[in-house]
């Protein structure tokens, strides 16, 4: 078992193409205060004292890419993605150093949640390493409703002990790599890493999360990311609370 002291890998995938943004620009290259989202995303990640180094998935055409090997002092490592987010990871975490051992703990965030909080990045690493797995979630607060084919109310689903599911998650080295590869093989399209380790029987811990650390998918959570980030409001950029308590013990 790995250390609580270990510093951990990254894998981003950013190979999407941002289609449901529509436009030119794939969405994790838009300008988010007057630099690309994803380097946002990159800095924030590196500038948390447990991460060693990031690989980020990139499409094979990807054209803005601006061939980055380091960020904030550690090292950035580009593979090639692939057509799924689950294809993008297993090549992210083929492309790991290889003194990254089997059974070390690795993130996997998404490009496209730059107000990630190094708290919350933390939290999940204490308490995810030691549940054997975990991902960041946030509790479903507003009343879920299930549609009929005609945007008809079919039902209203109970919201309790439902969770929303956010990044990073963090799994082993190892057995996310059979997870992510026995959902490809089996044709299920899984929408996170927690999936993949679910259908290959583990029960990953949700670690609660804060809300800001949204995925930007529409020009309306560009803007909001941008408030997060100027405001520094849930980004967990400022010096942690137990330095300010010592600061101020007489
Ligand atoms: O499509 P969605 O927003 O769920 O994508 C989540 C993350 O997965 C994004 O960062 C996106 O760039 C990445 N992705 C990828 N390869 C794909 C599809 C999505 O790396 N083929």
């Amino acid at each position: 078992m790995g250390s609580t002291e270990s510093r951990l890998w990254c894998v981003v995938p950013a190979a999407g193409r941002g289609i449901r943004f529509g436009g030119e620009i794939p969405k994790q290259y838009l300008e988010l205060r007057g630099r690309p989202l994803l380097l946002q995303t990159l800095e924030r990640l590196a500038s948390h004292p447990r991460i060693a180094g990031i690989v980020v998935a990139i499409a094979a055409d990807d054209r803005h890419w601006p061939g980055l090997t380091q960020c904030g002092g550690k090292p950035v490592v580009a593979a090639i993605g692939g057509s799924s987010r689950s294809e993008s990871v297993l090549a992210g975490l083929r492309a790991l150093p290889d003194s990254v051992a089997i059974d070390a703990f690795v993130l996997v965030h998404d490009a496209a949640r730059p107000c990630i909080g190094n708290e919350d990045i933390s939290r999940l690493i204490v308490l995810g390493s030691a549940a054997g797995g975990a991902l960041l979630a946030a509790p479903l607060r507003d009343t879920l409703k299930r549609a009929d084919d005609h945007r008809r109310v079919a039902a209203t689903e109970a919201r309790e002990h439902r969770w929303r599911a956010l990044t990073p998650q963090l799994f082993r080295r190892g057995e996310l790599t059979v997870a992510l590869q026995a959902v490809l093989d089996a044709g299920i399209g899984a929408t996170d890493e927690s999936m993949a380790m679910e259908h290959a029987g583990h029960r990953p811990l949700l670690v609660e999360g804060a809300e800001t650390n949204i995925k930007v998918t529409t020009p309306a959570d560009l803007q909001l990311a941008e408030f997060f980030l100027a405001n520094e409001i849930g980004t967990g950029s400022q010096e942690p609370q137990e330095t300010a308590v010592k600061m101020s013990t007489p």
